[in-house]
Formats: structure tokens, C-alpha cells, sequence
């Protein structure tokens, strides 16, 4: 898309989904498709340590305990959350930045923080906040996609299905629902799910008014416009 049609300013979408649901690949997809411009993903900041292949400053902030609670005294988080015994946080600096210059913005969260975003951050987004929840197209496939992963032990796996469990019916405190049992798919209905919402006519208010601003007065328009024949 052309950046003509990006908005004006930016929108928050928040997922969620279990562990293995897939947000974070689908996520990924998504950016490194390029094909939406001006969406940009916020990387939280975490003290759990990092996996095999993770980046810091690229999947997470990885930081000391000690570090996150100067950050919490600070009033530094949008939200913050333990979740899998460890603290994990979305930072006003990555995100408010990135909405006031007309970016998009996508947060990985877990349904504890975004409850406190979606229920308690309206007046600071207005409109434009929305729920995504991510859900595996069955508990076998999310066991499955866990234990192939080979991630975690297999007592962490135990937990992460059962915290999942309990999760999921959270689903309705999200405006969209995504079942991910194909990641192109999934990351298709996501980008069509960022798209619709910069053509809300709230959003795109500003070019709305720039277009009709730019056509000349009724007289004029009447000289120079098309004669019938
Ligand atoms: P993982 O350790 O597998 O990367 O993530 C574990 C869970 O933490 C996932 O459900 C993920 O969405 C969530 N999470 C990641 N970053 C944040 C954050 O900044 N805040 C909250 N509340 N949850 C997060």
C-alpha cells in the first residue's frame, strides 16, 4: 500500500494466545513480508533468560530482576504482568513513539496485560486499540507444537497447557479471534485485520478532509469542470 493511506496516527493492536498458539511467528511473517507499511512490533522487555536464537533488542529487552523493578518504580510499563514465573512488560517508549508517528503498533501480550491495556488505557488510545486472540486449532496440535519445538522441559510444557487452558476462555475480551492452524493464512487475516481498521472513518479523518479541502468551490468548480456535449 501506498504511504498515502497509512493513518494519520497509529493504532495499538494487542494478541494474545497461548503458548504455541503461533503470534509471535505470525508476527514475524508479517513484518518480514513488508507488506504493510508503517507497522512496527513493540518488544517487551522480560527476565527470563534467553532461548536459543533470541536476540536481545530483537525478540526482548532482556533484563536483570533488578532492572525491571527500577523500570516499575519509574512508571516506565503500559502494562506489565508475571507471567511463567517471570516479569514481562511493555515499555511506554516502545510503543508511544511509534502511535504518534502514525505507526502501528503490534504488542505480544499475555492476557493479564492486556486486559490492563484494553480496559484501562481508553482514554489514552481513544479508538484505536484492538484484541486480537490467537488460538490453536486444537489442545493435541498446541501439545504437539509444543513438545516439537523443543523448548522447554517437559514439566514447563505441563504448566504452559495448563495455563493455557484457563487462558483461552479469554477469548472475549478480544474484538478478533484468529484459529492459526496455518501460519500464511493467519498472518493474511492479520494484515487484513490492520488494513480495515486505517480505513475507519474515524482514523482516516484527517485525509478524508484533505481530499475534500482540495476541491474548489462550487462557482469554480462549475467554470472548469466537464461541459455536456
Ligand atoms: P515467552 O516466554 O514464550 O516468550 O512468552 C511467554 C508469554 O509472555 C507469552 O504469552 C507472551 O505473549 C507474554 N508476553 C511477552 N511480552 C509480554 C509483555 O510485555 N507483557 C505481558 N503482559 N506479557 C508478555
Amino acid at each position: 500500500m501506498s504511504s498515502s493511506e497509512a493513518s494519520v496516527s497509529g493504532a495499538l493492536f494487542i494478541l494474545s494466545g497461548p503458548s504455541g498458539s503461533g503470534k509471535t511467528t505470525l508476527i514475524r511473517r508479517l513484518l518480514d513480508e513488508g507488506e504493510l507499511e508503517s507497522v512496527s512490533f513493540s518488544v517487551s522487555h522480560t527476565t527470563r533468560r534467553p532461548r536459543v536464537g533470541e536476540k536481545h533488542g530483537r525478540d526482548y529487552h532482556f533484563v536483570s530482576d533488578s532492572e525491571f523493578d527500577g523500570m516499575i518504580a519509574e512508571d516506565r510499563f503500559l502494562e506489565w504482568a508475571r507471567v511463567h514465573d517471570h516479569l514481562y512488560g511493555t515499555s511506554l517508549d516502545e510503543v508511544l513513539p511509534k502511535l504518534a508517528s502514525g505507526t502501528d503498533v503490534l504488542l505480544d501480550i499475555d492476557v493479564q496485560g492486556a486486559q490492563k491495556v484494553l480496559e484501562t488505557d481508553e482514554d489514552r488510545f481513544g479508538e484505536a486499540v484492538f484484541g486480537v486472540f490467537v488460538l490453536p486449532p486444537g489442545y493435541l496440535e498446541l501439545k504437539s507444537r509444543l513438545e516439537r519445538r523443543n523448548l522447554d522441559a517437559p514439566d514447563v510444557i505441563a504448566r504452559r497447557l495448563d495455563v493455557a487452558r484457563a487462558e483461552i476462555q479469554r477469548f472475549q475480551n478480544y474484538d478478533y479471534v484468529i484459529i492459526n492452524a496455518n501460519a500464511d493464512r493467519a498472518s493474511r487475516v492479520l494484515a487484513s485485520i490492520i488494513l480495515e481498521k486505517r480505513h475507519d472513518k474515524a482514523r482516516i479523518r484527517g485525509q478524508v478532509a484533505a481530499v475534500l479541502a482540495s476541491f474548489p468551490e462550487p462557482e469554480s468548480a462549475l467554470e472548469d469542470g466537464p461541459t455536456d456535449t
